[in-house]
């Protein structure tokens, strides 16, 4: 596996150029050598004349190290992208676009934002295993912001909307603490929409602990530990869930601003994603150039709107 630095100076002095960005991808991407994408051979040489780009010898075709991935045809160089998802993986509030152009420079507010995007995609490891063991269960809603809105304020006249989220948490050691985490926006609380949740996101023989919902009875292959309690009373016996809650609607004010319904489950996924690693920060970044590098291409049209992904 490839290895990852653990302070800023380390990952200055690792990752200074081009050169040594293209190797830690090569050995990210390709781990037991070079495989052609087209044919599955594994001869082939390294270009000369182009980038970081090997030709199979069996088939004659020209893969660069960044095509077919997140960083397909990308114009910013790999410095750039290492330092976007140093930053953005390690950093425990992660970093907004508009930090990200200051900190890094760059001309535009769009290249930020399509480089924060694409990373945001690459926040959800397609192979993560499933919540276990006693997972609280609940749901909430977040206000999020349109496009017209302002940042901040809004006089109480901006057309704020409450988007519905469901929330998973393990329950380690009896109650002791949270272990991971899982958030997803949800169309309403119909048990056809909690029932997909829980199926997707807890492990068979998982126990769902909930407030005593309608929408969760029933779910194939749990066992359902409902709490049925005033509203009021909530956060007492799910107290994990609730903290995640705040937590998140907190971030998305601190860091965000608000969050846009459009993005609000990228925005999600990357809260996520931060939280399940809060214990392994620097490996973080590793986890985010591995899936990066595994992730198919998206485009700006792709990333504008999110519904073309699913
Ligand atoms: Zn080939």
């Amino acid at each position: 596996m490839t290895d990852f630095p653990r302070s800023l100076i380390e990952f200055q002095q690792r990752f200074g150029d081009e050169a040594a960005c293209a190797q830690y991808l090569i050995a990210t991407r390709w781990p037991d050598g070079f495989v052609c994408p087209g044919c599955g051979g594994s001869k082939a040489w390294r270009l000369e004349t182009k980038a970081w780009t090997f030709e199979c010898a069996g088939c004659g075709r020209q893969t660069s190290v960044t095509a077919g991935t997140i960083m397909h045809h990308s114009k910013l160089p790999l410095t750039a992208w290492f330092w976007a998802a140093y930053l953005m993986a390690t950093h425990s509030n992660g970093i907004s676009a508009l930090q990200l152009q200051r900190q890094l420079a760059f001309g535009s507010y769009k290249t930020a934002w399509l480089l924060c995007a694409k990373l945001r995609c690459s926040m959800l490891a397609p192979d993560r295993s499933p919540l276990a063991g006693l997972v609280e269960v609940d749901e909430t809603e977040i206000t999020c912001r349109s496009k017209n809105d302002p940042v901040s304020g809004g006089g109480g006249r901006s057309h704020h909307r409450k988007i519905l989220v469901v929330g998973a948490v393990e329950v380690e050691d009896n109650g002791a603490g949270p272990g991971r985490i899982r958030l997803n926006q949800v169309p309403d609380y119909s048990a056809s929409s909690l029932h997909a949740f829980l199926a997707a996101n807890l492990a068979p023989g998982a126990t769902a602990k909930t407030d005593g919902w309608s929408g969760y009875p029933g779910a194939v292959g749990l066992i359902h530990d409902p709490h049925v309690v005033g509203k009021m009373a909530a956060h007492v016996i799910l107290p994990w869930v609730h903290r995640i809650f705040s937590n998140v609607k907190v971030w998305a004010l601190g860091v965000y601003h608000g969050l846009r319904r459009k993005h609000l489950q990228s925005y999600l996924d990357e809260f996520v994603f931060r939280f399940n690693r809060r214990r392994t920060r620097h490996a973080a970044f590793r986890s985010l150039l591995r899936i990066a590098a595994a992730h198919r291409p998206l485009t700006y049209n792709m990333l504008l709107s999110p519904e073309a992904l699913a």
